[in-house]
């Protein structure tokens, strides 16, 4: 159907909005070098604020250890998921955790022995920013199953109700650097690849990829470089050695590949504007059938990354363009996002404008276990320092932003 006769009916009704869950996948993301307890901050005040309750929850299970070979190297898989008990018992609550992944993983694991390889782990991008850590191979399995569990669930749901919008929500997935056969960037397994896999497997239609972290979405941009049916746009923070290195500058371009480099200081307005003047103007061009979004969050003002100058609600403006503009079941994935209680708060606020609510439903953080990380924001979800940008040099003037302009949407 035409995506804008589409919107005109989805007008008429609340979306339907799902969200993944697994009790075990949290325990085992809040073991992720770069982000440890994040995910359980995140979960905890989406649940305070009972927004759980809203959504249709998608719990996750398990998968076939082969489906990540829809996209990975059978080679880089196999060291990836292999058993690692030395890692896995520095742990803090090994035991616990053990005996939930036997539970879980009970049918698909078997009697594999334990290999040492510390040569293949550097071929395969193990090391440095991405070293094997407690139950990995449970995480990669997991993170992956959410993407591509949900991604199933986005289409059928689709497909079945004709008249809602169905929104779908992993805050677990947006892995978007890892590559064919290599760990990048936080990055063990590409979800993200793997979840548009799956959904163009189950439809005849197209998929649009926008990746709006501070970081450039390499590895999903590298996997569909050639594909005709998904399209990639990139929007990030770009400098000579930014991370990461050699990639998203606006020259390597092409139809069906864009890159949006901005420079550093970009705010809600800049972002907004090239969401509205370039971004709606590709997707009108690639005219797809689902949208993905990866909404990384390390582009706020209060992330210790430094680099862009966005607000949670500044995010949250930018789903209500799209929303408005866009009349396609979207996906909506996590990312990066290194301020774990301000990440917390935008993923739960973004929940909230995609089940409709405003600003005022966010106010004094309710009673739960993660309350006392909230002890210097006074227990409140708006402080002065998150309502606002800070002060900081703005590199994105309009002749700039106007030059990525003229140049992406003349390919
Ligand atoms: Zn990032």
């Amino acid at each position: 159907m035409n995506a804008l006769r589409r919107l005109a009916q989805y007008a008429q009704a609340m979306n339907r909005v799902i969200l993944t869950h697994s009790t075990l996948l949290t325990a085992l993301k809040d073991h992720l070098p770069s982000n440890k307890q994040r995910q359980t901050i995140v979960d905890g005040l989406l649940y305070a604020y009972q927004l759980d309750q809203e959504c249709e929850i998608l719990p996750i299970a398990p998968m076939e250890w082969a489906l990540l070979e829809q996209y990975h190297d059978a080679d880089f898989i196999q060291e990836l998921t292999r058993p690692r008990d030395v890692i896995d018992q520095q742990s803090e609550n090994y035991k616990t955790m053990q005996e939930c992944i036997n539970d879980e993983f009970e049918e698909l694991d078997d009697d594999e022995q334990e290999l040492s390889s510390s040569v293949q782990d550097e071929k395969f991008g193990l090391s440095f920013d991405c070293y094997p850590f407690p139950f990995m191979r449970y995480y990669v399995n997991l993170t992956a199953a959410s993407t591509i569990q949900l991604a199933r669930r986005l289409v059928n749901s689709t497909n079945e109700t004709e008249s809602r919008r169905t929104i779908g929500i992993n805050w677990y997935g947006g892995r978007h650097h890892c590559h064919r056969s290599r760990c990048s960037g936080f990055c063990y397994v590409n979800d993200v690849v793997l979840g548009i896999t799956t959904i163009r497997k189950m439809c005849s239609g197209g998929v649009f990829y926008l990746d709006l972290d501070l970081h450039n979405g390499d590895g999903v941009a590298e996997a569909f470089k050639f594909s005709k049916k998904v399209s990639t746009c990139s929007v990030h923070r770009h400098d000579v050695g930014f991370f990461p290195v050699g990639t998203g500058r606006l020259d390597v371009s092409v139809a069906g590949m864009y890159n949006v480099p901005t420079r550093r200081g970009l705010t809600d307005e800049d972002m907004l504007w090239i969401i509205e003047n370039i971004v709606l103007k590709l997707i009108e061009k690639h005219q797809p059938d689902y949208l993905v979004v990866q909404l990384g969050c390390d582009g706020l003002a209060l992330d210790p990354n430094n680099e862009w100058n966005m607000t949670i609600q500044g995010y949250s403006s930018v789903m209500r363009l799209l929303l408005g503009n866009v009349g396609l079941p979207i996906m909506v994935l996590g990312g990066g996002g290194y301020n774990h209680t301000e990440v917390a708060k935008c993923w739960t606020f973004v929940t909230g404008t995609l089940l409709g609510y405003g600003v005022d439903k966010f106010d004094e953080i309710p009673e739960h276990r993660q309350l006392d990380h909230y002890e210097s924001d006074g227990f409140m979800f708006w402080t002065d320092s998150n309502l606002h940008p800070r002060k900081m040099r703005n590199g994105n003037d309009l002749e700039y932003l106007q030059h990525l302009k003229s140049h992406l949407l003349s390919l």
